[in-house]
This record gives structure tokens, C-alpha cells and sequence, in this order.
């Protein structure tokens, strides 16, 4: 048996592993490079598509499920497999890659025709997530064993990141010997909102464990929620208002739900909420049609209302909506997308009321080196936005707390119920990072660890 890293190899995005047993050849996720690897999306998958059997997702975003569609269109015609939400999640996701790749590519080739030059074509269109959809053909629930052939079984675990997120355990026999593997997918940050905390793992022999933060410590959600209370404090009671970048999975869900939480506590201002990005809006909808995924407490506020619903929040779905917030001038609280200022309708507001020292900018996402976010971030007075100079004289915020992955802590824990495995393999993280976090798990729980490299073969 071996297992290929084909992405999440020393890197952040990507993901795609491919297991090869006597029997099968499964893939778990398959997501699209981003940012600075953005290219190797275009590069052809190692392996022949038409050959592989399952491919299993562990949740919705787009750096594991968004080259879906492309390896549908090189032929992949295997079942997909995973929990209810992510499907209709992906979904969700995969048309709006297609939509935004779209229209990217109409921008390139406008500017590009001028110099007789071609720009590269998208990945996939919407006709192809549609046939992807097509192959979503096995939806489990957590903990209940799936064969997927007589030597080869499948569990979904919670893996508490997202809605219907889950981390995969797999039984394979080789002659009377067995061997369990464990592939964490993305590992939720404790005591979130909305989401459980992730499912403690059975003994495995070989673990694929992200070290996205295997380096470092979250704030808890607590001390988060006052810090956003406070930006929100700050611009309001200067008649300002308060920008939020955000994505529009998950993040943008706990927001609302967190903003709600301080509505009846009494702590929120009088304000109007804008929640300007027809995804999220979307996607918040979909999170009402499966409460079955929350955590207790959460569920207990689906029971008597609408967890994502307070008084004076407008869903802004047209452009035309979205454009008339720019007339706001105070007691506006925004949440729009991206949550890395890469593009979507947050620059607009950013624009309008960047420049004001009455409002506030709160990043409660990850903001990376090179992008708009991580420079405001850094200090710089002006910035460019739309071609224009911006000065920047919001007070900005920068809040760690609402990741919605473990930290080195949540990691290592996660890692200590998987009994005495022969090898961990470090996976989906930067590799400075992963030397960290490695040294940590040594030392701390004594497992013998490796970095593998992208497209290595692992022999297990
Ligand atoms: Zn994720």
C-alpha cells in the first residue's frame, strides 16, 4: 500500500492525497491550489483520473474540494463520498469558483486583447460542477463503518472545522495484517460556535495530520468576541462604521451568530448589519436546513429561532443593494467578502470608509503575506484600491481567536488519542511551520515524524 501527497505537501492548499491498495485507488480531497500556487493548477494530475475508484471529501472548501470538477472533466467517473453538508455545501462553493474564474478570465481577456496575447482559459465552467455533482453519490453520517471493498473500510469522524467537516479513518487488510490510517482533513478550533469540537481519533497506525497552526497558540473565542465587541463599540459611538472581511463559509455564519449573542445580551449598539455577499447568504441559509450538525448549544438556539437572524440585518444579494450601502455613513456593520481583500465586494467598502479615522476594520481571518490584508495590517498609510490611493486612518484590528483551526495545543491533543502510531506525517502547512510543530510532537508525545515531499511515494 502507498500513499502520494498530490497536494497539501508543503504548502497550505491543494489537497490531494492518493492511497493505492491491492484493491483500490481513493483519493481524499481534491482541492485547488491558491494564492502563490496558483499555477499548479494547471499542471495534470499524476495520476490517470479514470482510474480512481472513491475519492473522499472531507469538507467544503475549496483548497480540498475545487479541482473537482476538473478531475471530472479528465475522466474521473468513481463515487465521491461525504457528509450530507459538504455536498450541498461544495456545491455551493464549486459554482462560485466557476462563476469567479469566469469572470476573471472575461477581465483578462479584455485587457489582454489589446496585446494580441490569450489569457489562460478557467479551469473548469459551470457545466462541469454540475456533472461533479452528479458523482456525489454516497453521503454518510459520522461513525458508521462503510466498506468500500471486502479489505477496505471507511469512517468519518467529526472534525469540528466547518459544517459537516469530518477526518478519515481507514481499515485496509493486506493478507491478515491490518493497517489503519488517519487523514485529519482540517481540525476545528475548540469551543467555536455552531460546530462541535472535534471527535477525539481511534488508535491508527500511520497518521496525515495539517499543521496549519501547528506553530503557534489561538487566543480563546471568549477574550475574540470582546475584542470584536470593542471594534464594534469604536466606530459606532464615533458615528462611523465597522467593515468585516470575511469568508463566507463558516466565518461569516459565526458573526452573525455571534452578533446575535450580544443583540440579547443587550451589548449591541443600535446598528444596521449588512451581510453583503450572495454566497454567504446563501450558505447561511443551507447552515438552517441542517441544525443535525451543531453543537448542543447551538441546536438549542435553533429550537426556539433562527440562529443567524437579528433585527436590522440586511441580506444585500444585488449589486445594485450592495452598492447603495456606500451612501452609509454611520452606524453600519459590513461583512463582505473576501476575507483576504483579494477581490469581491469588500474593496468597494473599503474605499468608502477606509480612510475615515470614525470606523473600524476587524480581520478575523488569516491574512497572508503579499495580499492587501496583511499590508494594512502592517502599518502601511496608504494603499491602493481600484487603481486609487487610500489613506489608511480606520482603526484596525486583527483578531486570531476566530480560526476555525486548532492550534499546536488542539493539534497535539487531537494527535495524543491516536494510541502509538509507526509514523505521523506532517501535511497542509508552511514548512517552517511544520519543523515546529514536529519538534513539538517529538518531544511532547515521543511519535516519530516526517515531512513528506510533494509527490513522494510512502510506502506503508
Ligand atoms: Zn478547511
Amino acid at each position: 500500500m502507498k500513499v502520494v501527497p498530490c497536494g497539501g505537501a508543503k504548502g497550505v492548499t491543494g489537497s490531494c492525497f492518493l492511497l493505492e491498495t491491492d484493491e483500490l485507488r481513493i483519493l481524499i480531497d481534491c482541492g485547488l491550489f491558491q494564492g502563490a500556487d496558483e499555477l499548479k493548477n494547471y499542471q495534470p494530475f499524476p495520476f490517470d483520473p479514470k482510474s480512481i475508484d472513491y475519492l473522499i471529501l472531507t469538507h467544503a472548501h475549496v483548497d480540498h474540494c475545487g479541482r473537482i470538477p476538473l478531475l471530472v472533466r479528465e475522466g474521473f467517473r468513481g463515487k465521491i463520498i461525504s457528509t450530507r453538508p459538504t455536498e450541498k455545501l461544495s456545491r455551493l462553493m464549486l459554482l462560485d469558483a466557476s462563476k469567479v474564474m469566469y469572470e476573471n478570465y472575461k477581465t483578462a481577456l479584455k485587457k489582454l486583447q489589446r496585446t494580441g496575447k490569450a489569457p489562460t482559459p478557467p479551469l473548469y465552467e459551470e457545466y462541469d460542477v454540475l456533472e461533479a455533482m452528479e458523482l456525489f453519490t454516497i453521503r454518510l453520517p459520522y461513525n458508521e463503518e462503510f466498506k468500500l471493498s471486502r479489505r477496505v473500510s471507511l469512517l468519518l469522524k467529526d472534525a469540528g472545522h466547518i459544517l459537516g467537516s469530518s477526518y478519515v479513518y481507514l481499515k485496509v487488510y493486506e493478507g491478515s495484517k491490518l493497517k489503519r490510517i488517519l487523514f485529519s482533513g482540517d481540525l476545528g478550533n475548540k469551543n467555536k460556535p455552531i460546530v462541535k469540537d472535534p471527535e477525539p481519533p481511534e488508535p491508527a497506525d500511520y497518521v496525515f495530520i495539517e499543521s496549519t497552526y501547528g506553530d503557534r497558540r489561538h487566543k480563546s473565542f471568549e477574550e475574540s468576541k470582546e475584542e470584536l465587541l470593542q471594534a464594534i463599540n469604536y466606530a459606532l459611538s464615533r458615528d462611523g462604521n465597522v467593515i468585516i472581511p470575511s469568508y463566507a463559509l463558516e466565518r461569516a455564519q459565526e458573526i452573525l451568530y455571534v452578533l446575535r449573542e450580544f443583540y440579547e445580551q443587550g451589548r449591541l449598539p443600535r446598528c444596521s448589519i449588512y451581510l453583503d455577499s450572495p454566497l454567504a447568504i446563501a450558505i447561511t441559509k443551507l447552515f438552517t436546513s441542517h441544525p443535525e450538525f451543531y453543537d448542543r448549544e447551538a441546536y438549542k438556539v435553533f429550537l426556539e429561532k433562527n440562529p443567524f437572524e437579528l433585527p436590522n440585518l440586511y441580506y444585500t444579494k444585488e449589486v445594485e443593494e450592495s452598492k447603495a450601502i456606500n451612501s452609509v455613513s454611520s452606524g453600519a456593520i459590513i461583512i463582505a467578502g473576501s476575507g483576504m481583500l483579494d477581490g469581491g465586494r469588500v474593496l468597494h467598502h473599503l474605499k468608502y470608509n477606509l480612510w475615515r479615522e470614525e470606523c473600524s476594520l476587524v480581520f478575523v481571518g488569516y491574512q497572508p503575506r503579499g495580499t492587501l490584508g496583511r499590508k494594512i495590517i502592517d502599518g502601511e498609510e496608504k494603499v491602493r484600491i481600484f487603481g486609487e490611493e487610500v489613506a489608511v486612518r480606520a482603526k484596525v484590528y486583527t483578531i486570531n481567536g476566530f480560526s476555525s483551526h486548532a492550534d499546536q495545543e488542539g493539534l497535539i491533543d487531537w494527535l495524543s488519542h491516536t494510541g502509538n502510531p509507526k509514523r505521523v506525517f506532517l501535511v497542509h502547512g508552511e514548512e517552517e511551520k511544520m519543523k515546529t510543530f514536529s519538534r513539538a510532537i517529538e518531544e511532547r508525545l515521543g511519535f516519530r515524524c516526517s515531512i513528506p515531499e510533494p509527490f513522494s511515494q510512502i510506502d506503508l
